[in-house]
């Protein structure tokens, strides 16, 4: 049967949310849910995949609730979790300005900026979560910047009126990880952790239809092991490098969540993807990774592109009237701070009107030349500092003196396992937290939402339902001779040894180029079914090629960085495939999905509600097999689906 030809199954539901005032139901859940006797949770062994934030706050506290944690990461730290990469900073309601926020309004705020492509019950949850969050970290002292009289201080992020972004400088990210780290380390040292780094998850071990562990490979010694627990959570981070550039980690891959796809768990939303901004153009073919400028810069940078197509004076010689600011002038509410959707495409389209500046006209300026004359070149320096100096080492630019040049990147994945309220797969006992699952934040994420969302899973909501599921017990003993656990390491064996045994011509990295630029192109920032059409032709074709040419040096028992991306890549290679399907399956235009066939007469994107309210979980339905596709319909109690309009 052809992939095209997928099958519509039954309707999926949430049945973990409650009922009620939006506002009562995350209480409500936790009420409802059932608890584990403190004295009974050292009997229970959780594996968390994944040590970023996401993982390494809910390892930390589960351990501090007292449940016995294995923690797994491929990194030989827990601090080079890709998390550590975060610069802008992280939402939450404190309303600390007193310029109107509340929760309710982080919640509006992230149901529009999702373009109403996300659960209510989950957003608002998010929201009140947020307000923990920051008191939390703060308690483990990460330095949150601070206002002269002593109170935290915000800023503003795209997508939003008031200013509740809580930052470390350009390092939110890094601060925020030390924090969990040293959380998380507290309990290896207690002995409630048992921390395996540079130990990738290979596979999920599915015994009578409940995850019950993994198998995974020492990156080291290349020794396959299997690690047996009675619930595993994955927090294994997003998959934007299908796409081979972008601004993720270049270790950041898809495996874990797609050998669970594999297994059993739903994936939902997988063509939705986030293209940012602002991030430092592709400056040729060598490429491995491009590099964001956080969106924060948007707060005093001035985004233009000069009036004519083909002008390409240097830009202190382009007069004030021959720029075209032109998302002050299109988006005259929220200015430069449009989400990240709108603007993406803005910047796509001045370029491909012949506006764009730099190398190959795939670029338009953020300028600081106000903000320095406004507040001076040392106040800018406080706020920016280290992402001006990160910008002149890449380019030998001086974004002091002369206006940065930026490009959409993609950024980050809003798909990933579809949860329910409780953050469970449909695999029973395997939960999925972060940037890993698709909860929040619909079909665009707010900036700064990533890390409220990945510290609101692992600080918060995991440690209390997962109790739920514990509580509920019938999980028999199982051993490692039980042939779900030898079969399962029996398939990742065989696949590292048939990547050995290929031998031949092509390098891992040159296929998963070859893929990026086909996701790109088709899947990318715009999409047309013609183009998606293509793709799925093409991937296909393109994997079966990995198959036959593939060249894989050195051995399996050892140090092998050759056979890992390997591994990696043949993941994505089918991952690829499932998220053309999605887009092309999904003829509306919705947040970062920009189908062309789809817009306002203004250009726009154009929802199709009626046809398209849902979330798409995919069911696995085997090996080139036609995968099945499962809606849960959305419902909008609370913030009713309208035309965004930033105008
Ligand atoms: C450059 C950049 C800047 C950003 N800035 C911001 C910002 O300012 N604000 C914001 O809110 N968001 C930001 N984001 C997004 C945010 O950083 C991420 O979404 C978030 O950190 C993801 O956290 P996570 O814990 O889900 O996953 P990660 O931090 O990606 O952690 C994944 C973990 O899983 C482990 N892992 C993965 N696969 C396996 C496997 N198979 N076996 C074993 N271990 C595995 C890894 O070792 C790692 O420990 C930014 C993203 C980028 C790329």
């Amino acid at each position: 049967m052809d992939f095209l030809d997928y099958r519509v199954g039954g309707p999926i539901a949430d049945t973990k949310a409650p009922g009620g005032p939006v506002e009562g139901r995350w209480d409500r859940r936790r009420f409802e849910a059932r608890l584990v006797n403190p004295a009974n949770r050292r009997k229970h062994t959780v594996i968390v995949v994944g040590t970023g934030l996401a993982g390494g706050a809910a390892g930390a506290t589960l351990a501090e609730q007292g449940y016995d944690v294995a923690q797994f990461c491929y990194q030989d730290s827990p601090r080079r979790a890709h998390s550590i990469a975060a610069q802008g900073g992280i939402n939450a309601a404190k309303n600390y300005r007193n310029d109107g926020d509340s929760v309710h309004r982080l919640f509006y705020d992230t149901v529009k900026g999702g373009d109403f492509r996300a659960r209510e019950s989950n957003v608002h949850r998010l929201a009140e979560v947020s307000v923990q969050i920051i008191d939390q970290c703060v308690a483990q002292g990460v330095p949150f910047a601070r206002e002269y009289g002593g109170l935290l201080d915000t800023r503003s992020f795209g997508g939003v009126q008031v200013s509740r972004t809580f930052y470390a400088r350009g390092q939110t990210g890094q601060q925020l990880l030390l924090g969990a780290y040293q959380a998380l380390s507290r309990q290896i040292d207690a002995g409630k952790v048992t921390l395996h780094a540079r130990t990738e998850m290979l596979d999920l071990v599915v015994v009578e239809g409940r995850a019950r562990g993994i198998v995974a490979r020492d990156l080291v010694s290349g020794e396959v092991s299997v690690h047996l627990g009675d619930a595993v959570v994955l927090a294994t981070g997003g998959y934007g490098n299908v796409f081979h550039l972008s601004t993720n980690a270049q270790g950041s891959n898809a495996t874990a969540i797609w050998r669970a796809h594999r297994r059993g768990a739903y994936f939902a939303n997988p063509c939705f993807t986030q293209i940012h901004p602002t991030c430092i153009p592709r400056s040729g073919d060598h490429q491995s990774k491009l590099t964001l400028m956080s969106e924060s810069l948007r707060n005093d940078g001035r985004i233009w592109v000069p009036k004519a197509a083909g002008d390409t004076r240097p830009p202190g010689a382009i007069p004030e009237e021959e720029r075209d600011y032109y998302l002050e002038r299109m988006y005259p509410s929220f200015g430069n701070l449009v989400p990240r959707d709108i603007a993406s495409r803005a910047a796509k389209a001045v370029c491909d009107e012949g506006r764009g500046v730099g190398p190959g006209g795939q670029g338009v300026y953020l300028d600081f030349a106000d903000a320095i004359a406004r507040m001076g070149r040392g106040a800018v320096e406080e706020k920016y500092g280290n992402l001006f100096e990160m910008y002149e080492r890449i380019t030998a630019e001086d974004p002091y003196g002369r206006p940065m040049r930026i490009y959409p990147a993609v950024h980050y994945t809003m798909g990933g396992l579809w949860v329910d309220y409780d953050l469970q797969t449909t695999v029973p006992g395997l939960f999925a937290i972060g940037e890993a699952n698709f909860s929040d934040h619909g079909a665009n994420r707010l900036g700064a939402s990533a890390l409220m969302q990945g510290l609101a899973d692992g600080y918060f909501v995991l440690p209390a339902t997962i109790n739920d599921y514990l509580a509920r017990g019938g999980l028999s003993h199982v051993s490692a001779g039980h042939p779900a656990v030898t079969g399962a390491v029996a398939e990742v064996e065989d696949q590292l040894r048939l990547l050995l045994c290929v031998d031949g011509d092509r390098t891992p990295d040159s296929f998963h180029r070859e893929l990026g630029e086909l996701m790109w192109d088709e899947c990318g920032m715009a999409r047309t079914e013609s183009g998606l059409r293509k793709a799925l032709l093409r991937i296909p074709a393109l994997r079966e090629e990995f198959w036959r040419r593939v060249k894989v040096p050195g051995g399996g028992e050892e140090f092998n960085q050759s056979l890992e991306k390997a591994n990696r890549v043949a993941d994505f290679l089918e991952l690829a495939e499932l998220m053309c399907l999605d887009a092309l399956h999904r003829t509306e235009s919705c947040g970062g999905h920009f189908r062309e066939e789809s817009r306002t007469p203004d250009g726009e994107a154009l929802r199709d509600d009626e046809r398209f309210s849902y979330v798409a979980a995919w069911e696995f339905a085997g090996s080139g097999a036609a995968p099945v596709l499962h809606k849960e319909d959305l419902v909008f109690d609370y913030v009713h689906p309208t035309q965004r309009s930033y105008a």
